[in-house]
């Protein structure tokens, strides 16, 4: 059944210029390792376009205060996201932080972005605070793909290394795709493109979040980072042809600005990366 798409900037191509968001940066840990990452709190930088970035880390009451003041200013139809600059379901902070949202204004329009490893551990978690939207990265559907651009992941205290690690980071999304998209949940998907990684896979990636449940594809560039700061980005050519092979199964989403894990406004009137 085609699930329409939800009034969302970074969901809905037509509330991209229309629609305010809010990142608040409440979630500085990560629970895995993704060789791109360039994961950084610095003080007074507001200027680096990326994920992972933010200029300080929000306590759960000041991050209450600041929704506050924002759907003040932009109305309560605003998104009042959490992305990073780490993991949210990595952190309690998240938690608490929804908590407190969903307790002053019931009914907000929260989201979250999320590599997935602890969505299925987190669900219930979530639907309690009525989350309506999520955005989940997934790399790759193949564990000896995956291990490539995640070197491990850390589960129950254990830090997994390899295919092992990928497999159940891949387990875990796909899980929690279907959970998300079975409890109501609008579920978009984001693939960062890694040429010679991961680009010839990504409309394999599309086609099995698609059976999980997913309803939304945003196949970004790789932003180049961490351990792969020297590594190529795809160019125009290569994302339209990759957007294209990837139509078949889901709907594609093209105007994903790659925020800051504070960012804040309307997508759609800033300035690109
Ligand atoms: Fe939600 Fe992610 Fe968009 Fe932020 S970037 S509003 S958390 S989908
Ligand atoms: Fe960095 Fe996000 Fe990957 Fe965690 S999931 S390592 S925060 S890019």
């Amino acid at each position: 059944m085609k699930t329409t798409a939800p009034f969302h900037p970074c969901m809905n191509h037509d509330a991209h210029s229309r629609v305010a968001r809010l990142h608040l940066p409440v979630a500085p840990r990560c629970n895995i390792q993704c060789r791109f990452c360039s994961r950084k709190v610095t003080p007074h930088d507001t200027s680096t376009h990326c994920p992972g970035r933010a200029e300080r880390i929000l306590t759960p009451g000041q991050a209450l205060e600041k929704a506050r003041n924002f759907m003040e200013q932009w109305g309560r139809d605003a998104i009042i996201g959490i992305a990073g600059p780490g993991d949210p379901l990595a952190n309690a902070e998240t938690f608490e932080t929804l908590a407190l949202i969903h307790g002053a204004f019931p009914g907000a329009n929260i989201c979250l972005c999320t590599n997935g490893l602890l969505l299925p551990d987190t669900l219930g978690q979530l639907r309690a605070l009525e989350l309506r939207h999520l955005s989940l990265t997934v790399n790759g559907v193949s564990p000896d793909i995956v291990q490539h651009i995640t070197p491990w992941i850390e589960y129950n205290g254990r830090r997994i290394r390899g295919a092992d690690g990928a497999a159940i980071l891949i387990d875990h999304q796909m899980n929690g795709i279907r959970a998300a998209s079975g409890a109501g949940m609008f579920v978009k998907v984001n693939t960062v493109v890694v040429p010679r990684v991961n680009d010839h896979h990504v409309p394999a990636v599309a086609a099995a979040v698609q059976a999980a449940g997913a309803h939304l594809f945003n196949p970004v560039p790789l932003i180049p980072g961490g351990s792969l700061s020297s590594h190529s980005r795809p160019g125009c050519e290569d994302m339209n042809r990759i957007r294209e092979e990837c139509r078949g199964s889901l709907p594609v989403f093209e105007l994903c600005k790659q925020c800051r894990a504070d960012a804040e406004g309307i997508p759609g009137r800033e300035a690109c990366a």
